[in-house]
């Protein structure tokens, strides 16, 4: 299978913008065997910007746009020295993409992006992708990357698309404020009443941005692709979620001829 796996911000690191080491160590110790049984991966990871705050000790998030690309720039070099790092211990090469909302519109662009992204794969390197943040600004940019890990499923015609979150997946209402709140394990349809669960953009924080997850759910599912979100705090599912075990919220890809 080739499985596009999105990690997110919470996953990596601690609420410090310190790396939380036990589980970046664990993620990318499974993901690892998860190749060594022959599975393609790509990983999409987020990260930078909250590792950069950690990195630079800023007090908070930056708010103004300079300071925010100058973390994304130090962050993500500690992004990837840490997985050079992990990923080089169980004989995994990392291979850095950084791209723009800009280049996955231009076809020429994509098309050197995809290229590359395959050519990689069949190296049996582990490309790992984000947003580049220090160039991107709102109008170049992607914006998140739920979404750009759905735009790169589709783009490399992977089987399943996964999004580690700081959530276990799609409930009935906000878990974290309804305790009858129920896990919903699989969604066939993205219907109205499944997209008033995300809640609007308001709630998106307090629902772990499930509103750009039922984006990244509409993008890969339309083109036939599974999507699962499962909570990153237990990347170890990810052997269950391979061997189609139930898992968080499985979005099941539309047949497409
Ligand atoms: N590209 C951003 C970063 O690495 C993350 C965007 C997102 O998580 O949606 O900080």
């Amino acid at each position: 299978m080739r499985i596009v796996i999105k990690i997110g911000t919470s996953t990596l690191t601690h609420a410090t913008g310190r790396l939380n080491i036990r589980q970046v160590e664990l993620l990318c110790k499974v993901i690892s065997d998860v190749k060594n049984a022959g599975h393609e991966v790509i990983l999409v990871s987020s990260g930078a910007t909250g590792m950069g705050v950690g990195k630079l000790s800023l007090s908070h998030r930056p708010e103004d746009m300079p300071t925010k690309q100058a973390a994304a720039a130090v962050g993500q070099c500690e992004l990837m020295y840490v997985y050079d790092k992990l990923f080089t211990d169980y004989n995994h090469v990392v291979a850095q993409i950084l791209v723009t909302g800009d280049d996955l519109r231009n076809e020429a662009r994509k098309k050197n992006f995809q290229n590359t992204l395959f050519r990689l794969l069949e190296l049996g390197a582990l490309p790992v992708i984000n947003e580049n943040d220090t160039v991107a600004t709102d109008e170049f940019s992607v914006g998140d990357n739920d979404t750009l890990s759905a735009i790169v499923a589709v783009s490399a015609q992977a089987d399943l698309l996964v999004l580690f979150s700081d959530i276990d997946g799609l409930y009935t209402a906000n878990p974290k404020e309804d305790a009858g709140a129920k896990l919903l394990p699989v969604v066939l349809n993205i219907t109205d009443e499944i997209r008033a669960l995300a809640g609007d953009k308001g709630t998106e924080l307090a629902t772990g941005g499930m509103v750009t997850k039922l984006n990244a759910a509409e993008i890969v599912t339309a083109q036939g692709v599974d999507m699962v979100i499962a909570n990153g705090k237990h990347p170890e599912q990810l052997y269950a979620i391979l061997d189609g075990d139930s898992v968080g919220t499985r979005f099941v890809g539309r047949k497409v001829k």
